[in-house]
């Protein structure tokens, strides 16, 4: 359902109106997790004037350590509902458990599975039942082939509104905290019609690599990008180092400007 064999064209996804796809190379971005309303508002609003269309925000957080901060749960989703109201961006957040889809669907204009559930298929076919667009990040470990089956549970569902997001894969390279694996976009648009993003702050995972892994992105042709933003970095809850900050967003402007869609 995914494959190219059966539909040569390349594929838009619609997310309330804003399209990802070959004409175009979205902006996602804000903050990794919602923490409050007024950060997430604050980073919201760094997205738009950085050139965002669509606003990403963790209320259910799938952390490493059961220790760390593990999201607002549905106070969060309420918040981004609020955020989307006073700036009009539609939201993207992650679902991390296959019973509260229908939840996070009722708020979310996209529903974002993450790596670390990417394999979790039961979760996949809860999505793909839930009538919202999906973005499906790839597996830390997962191949290609593996990461487009992952994808093949979804639209089984009924669900073709899937757009594939590259976040780094797990290497032997410590210096980062996945390795980009940059190839995977043009292999995986030739493999498949669905849209493919990339998502440079989970990818490095330092603030210092998030522009240049931007660039690299866009001008591999990828259809959009995912990107962490945060007014107060340091005191953020989760993923603080790789989350850009004002003064970057000038700089990220450009690199959205300076490269239109590889069609
Ligand atoms: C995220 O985007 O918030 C996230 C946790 O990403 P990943 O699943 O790629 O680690």
């Amino acid at each position: 359902l995914v494959s190219r064999e059966n539909h040569p064209d390349r594929s838009t996804v619609t997310v309330r109106g804003v399209p990802i796809g070959p004409d175009t190379v979205t902006l996602i971005a804000g903050p990794c997790a919602v923490e409050t309303p007024e950060q997430t508002l604050e980073a919201a609003l760094m997205a738009k004037a950085a050139g965002a269309t669509l606003l990403r925000g963790g209320a259910f957080k799938p952390r490493t350590s059961p220790y760390a901060f593990q999201g607002l749960g549905e106070k969060g989703l309420r918040i981004l509902a609020d955020v989307r109201e006073q700036t009009g961006l539609p939201i993207v957040t992650e679902v991390v458990d296959a019973h509260d889809v229908a939840l996070v669907a009722s708020y979310a204009d996209m529903l974002q599975v993450g790596t670390r559930n990417a394999q979790n298929f039961a979760l996949l076919q809860a999505v793909g039942a839930a009538g919202k667009p999906v973005m499906l990040k790839r597996g830390m470990t997962a191949t290609i082939e593996e990461w487009l089956m992952a994808a093949e549970y979804v639209a089984q569902r009924g669900n073709l509104d899937i757009v594939l997001c590259e976040r780094g894969i797990r290497t032997y390279e410590p210096a980062t905290r996945n390795t980009l694996d940059i190839s995977a976009v043009p292999v995986v648009q030739r493999l498949s019609h669905l849209p493919v993003i990339v998502d440079p702050s989970h990818s490095g995972g330092r603030r210092d690599l998030v522009l240049p892994l931007t660039r690299a992105a866009v001008a591999v042709g990828a259809d959009g990008v995912i990107i962490d933003v945060h007014p107060h970095p340091e005191q953020a809850l989760c993923d603080g180092p790789q989350a850009l900050v004002d003064g970057d967003l000038d700089r990220l402007a450009a690199i959205m400007r300076d490269f239109p869609p590889l069609v």
